[in-house]
């Protein structure tokens, strides 16, 4: 693997291996680069820039189409990529994953050539405002959707005219590389996109100091979140955080019983529950808890965990031995907080996996919704569950986080469904379902989960300047 810099790919003197997390063995070799690398690949975004802001919208549009029809041609052999870098099904990579790369670029496409300015007439006057671009933007993205949320800042900032300096997850670098392959191949513009691996603290801190760098688009924890702000905000970039979550699965009494179960499932451990979206806080009203509970902890600890490209694994690995450390040093202080932990074992696999960095799902009964546990990011397949009487109860449990990414709500009132969706401090409710989404929608959290808003038309104006010009008449 070889850094993508000015439509060429550069190799750098020091590599690390990035690992199949499966089986624990290396798959590729990855550039170490750092604050040098960095500032090439700025210059290039910057030598870029003016061709490619002035082209054509319907320039830009194409190249998108283009870049999508590609990875659509690639569509299985990346999503074994993906899969075999972070672990997750290979059929949930074929059916998510990659599908919504493509989407992202036939999205935001169309999107820009429907995009408009405003006109605003005065007696006397016309004002008319201009989007611009805002010239190189720095992409920081984490492991746990690789290509897909690298996709979903890169399009949108490509078809506003800008050019851009990326820097994948170290854990999972490997469809970012293919992506930059797929540039190559199809010869889009040299210093469009430009590519630079490396560790955080190295090449994702330079992207954050670098002066030609002028937005940064950042996706990952928020303890990382913090540390871009700091760095970014002395230094006036435009900035948009997405950050951590610990979302709440709402269910009262009156919910469609088969419906709830699944769909809580599917919020708790899909991915292996590494979603910033994922519902690991499930909030039962106590009426449907007998009838819901059991059966939630039957088929959570019944999901197949193992082989990712076998068709009927459910639970993959986990991104890393690493993770899977810290996954389970919380499942240990659940223990410590008085909860009783179902499920969350190591399960025996046999080779390749035996290394593998696997772990059944848990769901952990008995815990306070205040505890550690309860209330900070895991990231795992790990849900906690807890009893609430009234809706007003309900709604403080799942405010009571430093947290506001996401919330589903359950039930078959809907005026209550209204209700307690808007009094959710977070940036985005499901009622009766979960992770539906409309790339035109707003995207991103309140209070610890972010600032900023992605998607439709809110990502169009974040990778752009307005400029208001008004004519005397
Ligand atoms: P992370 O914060 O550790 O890393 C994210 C990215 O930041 C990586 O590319 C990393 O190399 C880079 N980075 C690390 N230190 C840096 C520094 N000092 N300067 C610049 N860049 C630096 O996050 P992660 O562990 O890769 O991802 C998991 C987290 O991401 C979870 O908290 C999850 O909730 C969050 N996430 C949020 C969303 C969302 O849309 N809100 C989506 C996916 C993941």
């Amino acid at each position: 693997m070889k850094n993508y810099i000015g439509g060429a790919f550069r190799d750098t003197t020091e590599h690390f291996d990035t690992l199949n997390p499966a089986t624990s063995q290396p798959i590729d070799s990855v550039p170490r680069s750092g604050p040098d690398e960095v500032h090439q690949a700025a210059q290039a975004a910057l030598q870029a820039a003016p061709d490619w802001a002035a082209s054509s919208v319907e320039e830009r549009a194409c190249w998108l189409e283009r870049v999508a029809s590609a990875i659509e041609e690639r569509i299985d052999e990346l999503a074994q990529l993906e899969s075999q870098d972070q672990g997750k099904p290979v059929w949930l990579a074929r059916h998510v994953d990659i599908p919504r790369a493509v989407d992202n670029f036939r999205f935001f496409a169309g999107a820009v050539r429907q995009h408009h300015d405003g006109v605003h007439r005065m007696p006397g006057a016309l004002n008319y405002t201009a989007r611009a671009p805002i010239g190189v933007v720095g992409l920081i993205t984490p492991w746990n959707l690789p290509l897909y949320l690298l996709t979903w800042k890169l399009a949108p900032a490509l078809a506003m005219g800008n050019t851009v300096v990326a820097k994948p997850s170290e854990l999972t670098p490997c469809t970012a590389n293919a992506l930059a392959e797929i540039f190559d191949a199809i010869g889009a513009p040299a210093g469009i996109f430009n590519l630079v691996h490396g560790y955080g603290g190295e090449v994702g801190q330079a992207i954050l100091e670098h002066p030609d760098i002028r937005a940064i688009s950042f996706t990952g924890g928020t303890a990382t979140g913090r540390t871009v702000a700091r760095t970014a905000a002395p230094l006036f970039k435009k900035l948009s955080l997405e950050l951590g979550g610990k979302n709440a699965t709402v269910v009262f009494d009156d919910c469609e019983l088969e419906a709830t179960l699944e769909g809580a499932l599917r919020a708790g451990f899909a991915n292996q529950g590494e979603i910033c979206l994922c519902g690991s806080r499930l909030l039962l009203q106590r009426g449907i808890a007998e009838a819901f509970l059991p059966e939630f902890i039957r088929r959570a600890t019944a999901l197949k965990v193992g082989d990712p490209a076998a068709p009927d694994t459910r639970i993959g690995a986990l991104n890393s031995q690493a993770h899977r450390d810290k996954v389970e040093s919380y499942l240990r202080l659940a223990v410590d907080e008085g909860g009783t932990v179902h499920g969350g074992d190591r399960p025996q696999l046999p080779a390749p996996f035996q290394d593998g960095a696997f772990l059944a799902p848990a769901v952990v009964t008995g815990l306070s919704a205040r505890c550690r546990t309860a209330t900070e990011e895991i990231f795992g397949p790990v849900v906690t569950v807890h009893l609430f009487d009234t809706e007003e109860e309900a709604v403080a449990m799942a405010n009571d986080t430093e947290y506001g990414l996401a919330a589903s709500v359950w039930t078959s009132d809907l005026s209550r469904a209204h209700r307690v969706s808007e009094a959710l401090q977070v940036g985005m409710v499901w009622v009766n379902t979960w992770l539906r989404r409309d790339l035109r929608v707003p995207f991103g959290g309140v209070k610890n989960s972010g600032v900023g808003r992605e998607g439709g038309h809110h990502s169009l104006e974040f990778y752009s300047e307005s400029k208001n010009i008004c004519i005397k008449l």
